[in-house]
């Protein structure tokens, strides 16, 4: 299915103010930007809109501050590298609200671009409060979603803005959902997915939608625990999470044409930490002491071997404690899997992308998800607010 939304790249935007809502959440070390992935996925909107004369007004949120304000959360190292970036001034609004934005915004000229300070500093974004959504749309004439790591939340400027504005899709946003659904409408076979991490409430859900439309689902990471659990396994001190929702996994796959793959092998530590005492286990038991770190070295040689058989490989999660090098192994093996497969492959996740930049494949795979959480909900089926909100491609049509 094409993607049925209004495009910012047929939004009349010259000599107007456009509200471009980005996806600004990168991490911060020493009030710097530590990771300026999501500012650079962000540019080819921004620069488009600045090419046609729009003036923008950037919208964005940066941790959770509980709709209070944080100096430690303030956008002013992302307004210094987004200038860095664009190569000319980007001011900052000193709020979202206060500090006479409605007229900072009223004086910007075609090119410029202001930032506004954290909007989950107004404790009405996360609430989507129709008061701040009526405000933010009072300060420009246009509204563009390009943050699709925000897409799945109702936030007053991810969605209820959009009540008040003709709304349209990013770039970013638009090739996210694109490439995304074709994971799952119209994916070169076999369709192989990998699923790992430790965030296993998350993520069980999905595995129900990938038992339907993927040819095999490969488990790792903490997740494969919950399954074991569910199989009467000893599981020591491993993150045990999930438990019910994979029993349920597990009968269904019995029903589905789809194989569901579990480790055969696991990696043991004494406690979660670089220099615990590490252990090699053929089997899948975990003794009393012991927990599982990581999966185990036939167990990466099959998952590999299964992604370099793939024509699309979706991977989401690492499989194991990656960040610890006696516990990468696994993780480093899928990936390398990743990189090296001639399928069609995604991934999604934060730490997952870590582990690919980690290990310096983050340029041998074809579509890198800037959004965990949004990329998940949309894989398995549910409306994004965010993408629902924009005006749909035909109405766009009709208005022009
Ligand atoms: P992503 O961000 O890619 O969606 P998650 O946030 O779900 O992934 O999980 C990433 C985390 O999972 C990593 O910090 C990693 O250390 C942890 N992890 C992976 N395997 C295990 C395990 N067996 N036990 C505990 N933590 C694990
Ligand atoms: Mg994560």
């Amino acid at each position: 299915m094409a993607f049925a939304k209004a495009s910012v790249r047929d939004a009349q935007v010259k000599g107007r103010r456009v509200l471009v809502r980005v996806d600004f959440n990168v991490p911060l070390a020493d009030g710097e930007v530590a990771d300026d992935t999501r500012i650079r996925a962000a540019l080819p909107t921004i620069e488009l809109l600045r090419e046609r004369g729009a003036a923008l007004i950037l919208a964005a949120h940066l941790g959770r501050p509980k709709g209070e304000r944080d100096p430690a959360l303030s956008l002013a190292p992302v307004a210094k590298r987004l200038g860095e970036l664009l190569g000319t001034e980007v001011k900052l609004a000193p709020g979202v609200i206060e500090g006479d934005v409605d007229l900072t915004c009223g004086a910007l000229g075609p090119g410029d671009v202001l930032l506004l300070e954290n909007i989950r500093f107004e404790a009405g974004e996360t609430k989507n409060d129709p008061k701040l959504a009526e405000h933010l749309a009072q300060l420009a004439d246009v509204y563009v979603n390009d943050a699709f790591g925000a897409a799945h939340r109702a936030h007053a400027s991810t969605a209820g803005v959009a009540d008040y504005l003709p709304a349209y899709a990013g770039l970013l946003l638009e090739r996210e959902v694109s490439e995304l659904n074709a994971v799952v409408e119209s994916p070169e076979r076999p369709l192989v997915v990998v699923l790992g991490g430790a965030k296993v409430s998350d993520k069980v859900g999905v595995i129900d939608r990938f038992l339907e439309v993927a040819d095999r689902v490969l488990i790792g990471g903490a997740m494969c625990f919950g399954f074991f659990k569910a199989q009467g396994i000893e599981t020591g001190n491993s993150l045990v999470e999930g438990v019910e929702l994979a029993g349920e996994a597990l009968a269904r796959a019995e029903q589905s044409d789809c194989e569901l793959m579990l480790p055969v092998d696991l990696v043991l530590g004494r406690e979660f930490s670089a220099d615990t005492e590490r252990r090699d286990s053929d089997g899948v038991e975990v003794p009393e002491g012991w927990m599982g770190l990581d999966i185990g070295p036939r167990s990466a040689a099959a998952y590999a071997e299964a992604v370099l058989g793939a024509g699309t490989v979706l991977w989401n999660g690492p499989m194991g404690a990656f960040e610890m090098e006696p516990f990468a192994g696994g993780t480093r093996a899928v990936a390398e899997a990743v990189a090296k497969s001639p399928a069609t492959t995604v991934v999604g996740g934060g730490d997952s992308v870590a582990a690919l930049n980690q290990f310096g494949l983050d340029d041998e795979v074809d579509w890198v998800s800037t959004g965990g959480g949004a990329s998940l909900e949309l894989l398995e089926g549910k409306k994004l607010p965010g993408v629902e909100a924009l005006l749909d491609a035909e109405e766009e049509t009709a208005n022009a």
